[in-house]
Order: C-alpha cells, then structure tokens, then sequence
C-alpha cells in the first residue's frame, strides 16, 4: 500500500513515517502543498494522509483540486489543529473520508487508515480470506490452511496486494507502485525474490504468474 503523507511539520512527518513503515506501507512524504498536487498528478497512491495548514497551498485547496480530477477517489485523512472545528468540517465537505486530530496518536492513526483502506475496498470485514490464505491487517499475521506463517513485512504487502483482488491478475506496475514508491527495490526484495518466498512459505501453486503482465492469487482445485 502507497501512502502520501503531505505535512510540513518535520518531527510528526518522521514519527508517522517511522510508524507506517514499520507496518510495511510504502510512504513517500512532501511537506507542501505545490508539491503534493505535483505527486497526485504524477504518481497513484492507495490513500493521502493530508495536513490543512501547509505553505505554498493549503491542504483544503490541494483536496478540491483532486477531488476534481478524473481519477480523484483516492481516500484522504485530514490531520487537523485540536481546535479547528470549522476546518475539519470544510475539510470532509471537500471530500476528506476522515480526519485525525493533532497531536496525533499513532496507534489511532493505524488504525484508521486500516479502516478506511477496507471501506475502500468495498469489505466491512477486516480480515481477508482467499485459497486457504487467511490475511489478518490488524495483526499483520498471515495463515496458510489453518497454519500460522511468518512473512516478513514486504512480502505481506505483496500479499495483501493479490489477495485484496482475489482471482485477478495484478500488474507488476501497479505491484511495483504500491511496494516501492519512490524508492528502489534492493536486490533483496525484487518482485521476483518476494513472490518466490511467498509460494515457498505457502503454496507453490498459489500465486500465477501472467507473464509480461503480473501475478495473481488461484483458487486452489
Ligand atoms: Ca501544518
């Protein structure tokens, strides 16, 4: 999962970067408001954590603008001041799917974008369930028939990615996207090594591979 974090505040931007990584998302930070429009052209993002008060344009301004756009449902939480009621009213009537606010606890942050990732996803259950593959976003446990496997947190991104689209074939573009953002895959955790450890921690015929195209998780026969 790909996560935007636009905020200016360097020590809450590190601390929730720190946060997110270590549950595996993927986080790519800009600290104003021109360069998040920028990124939100250019790049796809599963979910945009957005601070209001931000130079160069304000975050209400950069929500509008993406709202706007042809592909602009991509889920928002507004980090907002304690007492600024009338923005986090203005901020959800932009079109912000929830808010938080500072000082913001991170455990609380978690779990919200957890929620908010499964509402977008059309699941009100949080655990997903496919080809004997029990996946847990909670927890961030996985279990293969039953069995409790130990994934490490890349390749339960990965798999998270398959299985919230059971049965259908996932680019390595968009893969890539969600693992990477803008950083580079190490030799260590290219597509090919994760999805390798993967069939080896589960099934070796669980996940297909579309060649030139992408993977897929199978129903088991
Ligand atoms: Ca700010």
């Amino acid at each position: 999962m790909r996560v935007l974090l636009v905020e200016d505040d360097r020590a809450l931007a590190q601390g929730i970067r720190v946060a997110l990584r270590g549950e595996g998302y993927t986080l790519d930070w800009v600290a104003d408001g021109a360069e998040a429009e920028h990124a939100l052209q250019c790049e796809r993002f599963d979910l945009v954590l957005l601070d209001l008060g931000l130079p160069r344009r304000d975050g209400l301004a950069v929500l509008r603008s993406m709202r706007s756009q042809a592909q602009g449902n991509v889920p928002v939480l507004i980090l907002t001041a304690r007492d600024a009621v009338a923005d986090r009213v203005a901020g959800l009537d932009a079109g912000a799917d929830d808010y938080l606010v500072k000082p913001v606890d991170l455990d609380e942050l978690k779990a919200r974008i957890r929620a908010l990732l499964r509402r977008c996803q059309g699941r009100a259950q949080p655990r997903l369930e496919y080809a004997g593959v029990s996946l847990d976003p909670a927890t961030q446990q996985v279990s293969y028939q039953g069995t409790p496997v130990t994934v490490t947190p890349m390749e339960y991104q990965l798999l998270h990615q398959l299985l919230a689209r059971p049965g259908v074939v996932v680019t390595r573009e968009r893969l890539s996207n969600a693992l990477y953002g803008w950083q580079e895959s190490g030799p260590g955790n290219t597509l090919e090594v994760l999805i390798h450890n993967l069939r080896k921690k589960l099934h070796s015929g669980l996940i297909r591979t579309v060649r030139g195209v992408g993977y897929l998780v199978e129903q088991q026969p």
